[in-house]
């Protein structure tokens, strides 16, 4: 038996609704949706908030990485003079 589908689909509505990013909430996609994509100003926020997160992390584990290496170079030197 075949579907006639074709036939039955609504009228498509004049508001498009999203998923938020954040919360996967239906947001309408409209001039009046100051935060869209996101359903709101917090899951905005929270969005850029978890880049810049990620960013600080980065770069914060890149510098612990290089003065790691220099307080080791520090606090334990090649102790050339030490006799035998
Ligand atoms: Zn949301």
């Amino acid at each position: 038996m075949k579907k006639t589908t074709l036939q039955t689909i609504p009228p498509i509505p004049q508001t498009t609704t999203v998923a938020c990013p954040q919360c996967g909430a239906s947001v309408a996609w409209a001039p009046t949706s100051r935060w869209k994509p996101f359903c709101s100003e917090r899951c905005k926020q929270l969005d850029l908030g978890a880049w810049a997160d990620e960013s600080y992390r980065i770069a914060s584990v890149e510098t612990a990485d290089a003065s790691e290496i220099e307080n080791a170079l520090t606090a334990f030197p090649p102790d050339l003079s030490r006799p035998h």
